[in-house]
């Protein structure tokens, strides 16, 4: 394998979807294990910072390098193949596999295995198994089938000084938080796991710990400061024979968080709850104007104030109905009106759906670029931040008020169901966007108070590490930092992913 120096040509590997930019000195893309252990060595001879990526898709600025090596796994993308175990149909691939490519995959299992899915759905199908593996990612219907960590059975992983772990589910815990992992030569990482408690919320803040916990879940969601993931197994799901989709068309943002509560009470077959408000179809209808890409997109009227999407899973179309006929009971008992649903059930209709819904951040990070032509300074300010169900109403209040108070422009989508929505503020200026950053600041002291999480599916990379301390606080952030080195002494994997500077 060569390991480039790296020129003009490399730009886009010194960047994500967070339209952070960073440095490097070399770059490496390995196609198998033997390549990932050359490069370390490489990394280790020269002392070189190590930043592994997938697909690039991250929000966080995780794959974004700060010098170093850029190690970028997207051309170990070998689907190795698929094993049964009881009824359970496992996949194993390589970790630069697309999301994209493995439900494709997946598709043709159909003949021999059935009709299967694979359940972690972040909007951006570009996403790598072994990205969402670091983030732990969810997606719409993690509020039903829960984020990737619920579907990794197995992960091959090479630590910084070139050891490898094989892990499979069941086979290596903790003993309440003290964990002796065994490596493939027979060698042991033994490690006190920090001592703090992970709210009960949805959550992809910092290294996942709990008394006797797994070791393959320690390495999901660690935005990979322990380790190089170079294979993972994932559990594939029975696809559910009826799939329907609605758009509840609202006047109110109020009436979506009275809505959402109703429909988490009274209907049991919904895979997500998913909301768009005002600002993002705004900017949507913005697009929508001058962009002959979007013609096909649903008209959203303009006096529609949010929308709420949910989708339905169901064994018969009957159960299907009786679960839609709930919803609209609930609509109806929330100032909605039934005629203004949309409605689908066919792969096409939801297809649509999709293609909606992946058109408002899309429209929203064109619009920030367009701002950012004239001033560079500024970005787009997303938050990723979830609370407990008591808490839906306390956490939009806050924000409105906030943004009100400050002026300044938002657009917000997202996993209403888990109390988990994206606030984007969009800045005009840096004199804004100083002001957003303040605000976002003050947020995730308010969130972490209400029990809540300051990342709940992106991961904590490089530009929330602050906020994981105030989730956390000081000394559960030195316990972080001795896990990781126990892992990586050097802090040579990912520097500043978690930690900021000063690993
Ligand atoms: C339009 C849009 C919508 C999105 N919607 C969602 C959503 O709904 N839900 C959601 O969860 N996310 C969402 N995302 C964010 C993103 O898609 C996820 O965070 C995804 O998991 C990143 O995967 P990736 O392969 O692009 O990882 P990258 O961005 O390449 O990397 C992310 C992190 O993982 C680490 N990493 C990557 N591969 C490995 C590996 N093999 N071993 C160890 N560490 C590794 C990197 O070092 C980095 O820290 C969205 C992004 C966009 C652009």
């Amino acid at each position: 394998m060569k390991i480039e120096r790296v020129s003009d040509e490399h730009a886009l590997y010194l960047r994500d979807e967070s339209r952070s930019v960073g440095k490097a000195d070399y770059i490496a893309f390995p196609v198998c294990d033997a390549d990932v252990f050359e490069a370390l060595a490489f990394a280790r001879e020269n002392g070189l910072a190590v930043t592994t990526q997938g697909g690039r898709t991250g929000l966080a600025a995780g794959a974004v390098p700060r010098g170093g090596l850029v190690l970028n796994l997207s051309r170990m993308d070998k689907i190795l193949g698929p094993e049964r175990e009881g009824e359970t149909v496992l996949l194993r691939v390589q970790p630069g596999v697309l999301l994209v490519n493995l439900r494709k995959y997946v598709e043709g299992l159909r003949s021999e295995y059935g009709p299967l899915f694979f359940p972690p759905d972040p909007t951006e199908t570009t996403a790598s198994i072994g990205g969402m593996t670091a983030c732990n990612a969810s997606g719409a219907r993690t509020y039903f089938y829960g984020p990737t960590r619920r579907y990794v059975e197995g992960l091959r992983v090479i630590l910084a000084d070139g050891r490898t772990v094989s892990l499979r589910r069941g086979e290596q815990k903790a003993s309440g938080r003290f964990l002796s992992l065994r490596c493939e030569d027979g060698s042991t990482v033994e490690v006190d796991l920090p001592s703090y408690r992970i709210p009960a919320v949805k959550n992809a803040s910092g290294y996942y710990v709990e008394d006797g916990m797994d070791a393959v879940d320690l390495f999901v969601g660690s935005d990979g400061t322990l380790g190089i993931v170079t294979e993972v197994l994932l559990r594939l799901e029975p696809l559910p024979p009826q799939i329907w989709e609605c758009g509840f068309l609202l006047n109110a943002e109020r009436d979506a968080l009275d809505l959402t509560e109703a429909l988490r009470k009274n209907c049991s077959r919904l895979a997500s709850i998913e909301f768009f408000d005002e600002g993002a179809l705004r900017v949507l209808r913005e697009r929508k104007a001058w962009d002959a890409s979007l013609f096909s997109l649903a008209e959203v009227p303009e006096d529609v104030h949010s929308i709420l999407f949910v989708e339905i899973h169901a064994d018969s179309k009957k159960a299907a109905f009786e679960e839609l006929e709930k919803a609209s009971a609930c609509l109806a008992a929330c100032n909605g009106d039934p005629a203004r649903t949309w409605f689908g059930w066919n792969a096409a209709d939801i297809r649509r759906f999709k293609d909606f819904r992946h058109a408002v951040p899309e429209s929203v990070n064109m619009l920030i670029d367009v701002r950012r032509r004239k001033e560079p300074g500024i970005t787009k300010l997303g938050t990723d931040m979830s609370v407990p169900d008591r808490c839906l109403h306390r956490v939009f209040a806050l924000y409105r008020e906030g943004l009100s108070q400050l002026g300044l422009q938002s657009a917000v989508w997202g996993h209403i169901g888990n109390n988990h929505v994206h606030v984007n503020i969009l800045p005009n200026s840096l004199a804004e966007y100083a002001r957003a950053k303040e605000l976002y600041g003050e947020w995730a002291k308010q969130v972490t108070e209400m029990g809540g999480a300051v990342s709940a599916e992106h991961g904590v990379g490089k530009l929330k590490a602050s906020f994981l301390e105030t989730m956390y606080g000081a000394s559960a952030i030195g316990e972080m930092r001795a896990l990781k080195r126990a892992f990586d002494p050097a802090c040579m994997l990912n520097p500043g992913n978690l930690f900021g500077t000063g690993d």
